[in-house]
């Protein structure tokens, strides 16, 4: 068990929770975690409840293989297993959130990446990777719900922000919380935009060098959105 965490990360995975509610990325379901500031091999995680409710004792530590340290007989997500995985195989991955937004359905049973419509998803200069749950396991219950079906997620993610999960969801990663959520909101209002866009016509994505740059101009805007977002959700009491 690595030292307590951080407190103002747990407060921001929180307000994270919070924010993803709040922008309809999550409802019900979906779920977003943090690597542990304190240990590279575990990660902190809300126990098995909706998004929107999570206070700060309801962040439990997990990890990489997905073993709840002091979960305390509640009950953990059944698909954790996305995050340890996606952070075993990505070091510089620091927050993951797995969400079944709805505007991002299409494209996963379609096999139709996500591309950058505009500036504000330049972290999809690669396009979204494709996990195809069929290839891996036969017919399941479409859940990532042991290691092996998370490593095998993490494998398609490779090295991209954002993965589709075929008749499922979608799971996206970043370098910080901020970034992550900033990443899955966006993602969610590009599926909705690029789905229009390709109903008018011929869509002019932006080219990997725009998508580049933008991205990199837009991960320094963070604090500004995030501080507008946080208020929004109020304060951690
Ligand atoms: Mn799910």
């Amino acid at each position: 068990m690595p030292a307590a965490a951080d407190r103002a990360l747990v407060d921001k995975l929180v307000l994270a929770n919070r924010i993803l509610y709040r922008y309809g990325v999550v409802d019900g379901f979906g779920h977003a975690s943090v690597r542990h500031d304190q240990s590279v091999d575990h990660f902190l995680l809300a126990r098995n409840m909706a998004p929107a409710l999570v206070r700060r004792e309801d962040i439990v530590t997990f990890d990489l293989d997905g073993a709840a340290l002091d979960a305390a007989g509640r009950r953990v997500y059944l698909e954790r297993f996305i995050h340890g995985e996606i952070y075993r195989a990505r070091p510089d991955v620091q927050a993951v959130v797995h969400s079944h937004s709805p505007n991002v359905i299409p494209f996963g049973v379609t096999g139709t990446p996500l591309q950058p419509v505009f500036h504000m998803s330049g972290f999809l200069a690669e396009g979204s990777a494709l996990f195809e749950i069929r290839d891996v396991a036969g017919d399941t219950d479409m859940l990532i719900s042991n290691a092996g079906l998370g490593a095998a997620l993490a494998a398609a993610l490779g090295s991209r922000s954002t993965v589709l999960m075929r008749g499922h969801g979608s799971t996206v990663v970043g370098a910080s919380i901020e970034q992550t959520v900033y990443r899955a909101l966006y993602a969610e209002v590009n599926a909705r935009l690029q789905t229009q866009a390709r109903q008018l016509g011929e869509v002019t994505y932006l080219n990997a060098n725009e998508a580049a740059k933008a991205a990199a101009i837009n991960d320094t805007q963070l604090p500004r959105v995030w501080e507008l977002w946080a208020r929004e959700v109020g304060a951690i009491e």
